[in-house]
């Protein structure tokens, strides 16, 4: 059993001294029998939100009306939910409501794909009631059930199949597969953000090239944000080598990029992407449009800092299709740890110090010749020492929109 398990073995234990069902189930459980890393692990129980309460001593309340809660336990937080049926699904949506039951089996047929549908237990023996080891060693993303179903009853599914066709390099049965061409347009009836959480992991899996093709014969581009009628950028987004990319605003820099909308900040926005994120993702654009093939002057690296360099340098690679990605990668860091300075509070005189030799009141100006000192030190117009820079100061005689 791989360590993350043997670390949580002690909250199935306690579950079940205080008389309840407990199973390792869902993602974890598949990745396991995959010999991928394990992600989040969640657990499934007989007990009810409340009693998981009562039991453990830290606890945070995430949703006890659906029937989780997450457990902290040596630092580590779990999410322990309670057997549930899903009925009443309203509006092709997640159901409103839900009713915990006490079978372990029904609580896996609720779940998505076979392959998410199994539990383990503290000996690693597997409750595997819809074939997913079967399905696993097939390599195929097959619903619980019918397909068609499924997915009428919570329309997100579909790009969830799509998603662990990027992440685990599956492929759709082919029942799930027609399922998804009639029922696709569902999914303009799902939340943005939900949407978002599938995407975000689709660009991010190693097979993502199948997957936007996918995407794409599939038609369910049409109801993602920014991706109608983009058909053509998508396919071109595919021909690239994502290997390079490390980060989520990367990811979104690449897509965004590509994608060539008529507002970057709209598209973005129509993603709900976090503010910062989406301000990332911009910066990054700039500079790419800025530095074109070029290579970097050393006012941009010192503008950049060295972490968003370094990312934009990524996506450089990507985009250029360039070979040398990590020799690229240490002579920005190499350049960049060169730079006479760092950041402003590196100056070797300060705006008191500014206005002391200029002899002029304080006013806007100082900020003025600060920013002009900061771009002669960087470009090694002058030494970053205080005498050096008030002598340079003085002979700008006093006049700061002279380019001194
Ligand atoms: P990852 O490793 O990327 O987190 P995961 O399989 O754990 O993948 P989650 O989104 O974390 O995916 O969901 C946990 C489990 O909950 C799934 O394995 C599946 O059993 C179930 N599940 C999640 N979303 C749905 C859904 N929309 N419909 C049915 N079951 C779902
Ligand atoms: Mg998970």
């Amino acid at each position: 059993m791989d360590t993350p398990f043997l670390k949580a073995k002690p909250i199935l234990k306690k579950l079940h001294d205080n008389g309840y069902e407990a199973f390792f189930v869902g993602g974890a459980v598949r990745d396991y029998l995959l010999n991928r890393d394990i992600g989040d692990i969640d657990i499934a129980t007989s007990a009810k939100p409340d009693e998981i309460q009562q039991i453990f001593n830290h606890t945070i309340d995430v949703g006890a009306e659906h029937g989780t809660i997450i457990v902290l336990f040596d630092n580590l937080p779990y999410e322990v939910t309670t057997y549930r049926a899903e009925s009443g699904y309203e509006d092709f949506r997640r159901p409103n409501s839900v009713t915990y039951i006490t079978s372990l089996e029904k609580d896996l047929k609720r779940r998505d794909f076979t392959i998410n549908a199994m539990a383990m237990d503290s000996h690693e023996t597997l409750y595997d009631y819809f074939n997913g080891r079967e399905d696993l060693k097939k390599r195929v993303i097959r619903t619980v059930g019918n397909a068609s179903e499924r997915f009428t009853e919570d329309a997100l599914r579909m790009l969830r199949a799509v998603r662990f066709v990027s992440q685990l390099n599956f492929a759709l049965c082919p029942t799930t597969l027609t399922a998804i061409k009639d029922y696709g347009y569902l999914l303009s009836k799902i939340s943005i953000e939900r949407k978002t959480i599938e995407f975000d992991k689709l660009l991010k899996g190693t097979n993502y090239q199948n997957a936007l093709h996918l995407i794409v014969d599939l038609n369910i581009h049409q109801f993602l944000p920014g991706l109608i009628e983009k058909e053509q950028e998508l396919m071109k987004l595919s021909n690239y080598d994502f290997s390079f990319l490390r980060t989520k605003e990367e990811f979104w820099t690449l897509l965004t990029y590509l994608i060539k909308p008529h507002s970057i900040e709209a598209f973005l926005r129509g993603w709900k992407l976090p503010v910062k994120l989406m301000k990332e993702v911009q910066r990054r654009i700039q500079f790419i449009d800025m530095l074109k093939d070029k290579d970097w002057d050393d006012e941009q690296l010192y503008d950049a800092g060295d972490e968003l360099a370094v990312s934009v340098e990524r996506l450089r690679v990507v985009l250029m299709e360039w070979a040398n990605c990590n020799e690229r990668i240490r002579k920005i860091q190499q350049r960049f740890a060169m730079l006479p300075i760092k950041e402003r509070g590196e100056l070797a005189v300060t705006g008191h110090d500014v206005i002391k030799i200029v002899k002029q009141n304080p006013g806007p100006w100082v900020s003025v010749a600060l920013s002009k000192i900061e771009r002669a030190v960087v470009t090694n117009k002058v030494v970053n020492e205080r005498n050096a820079i008030k002598e340079w100061l003085l002979t700008c005689n006093q006049d700061f929109d002279r380019n001194c």
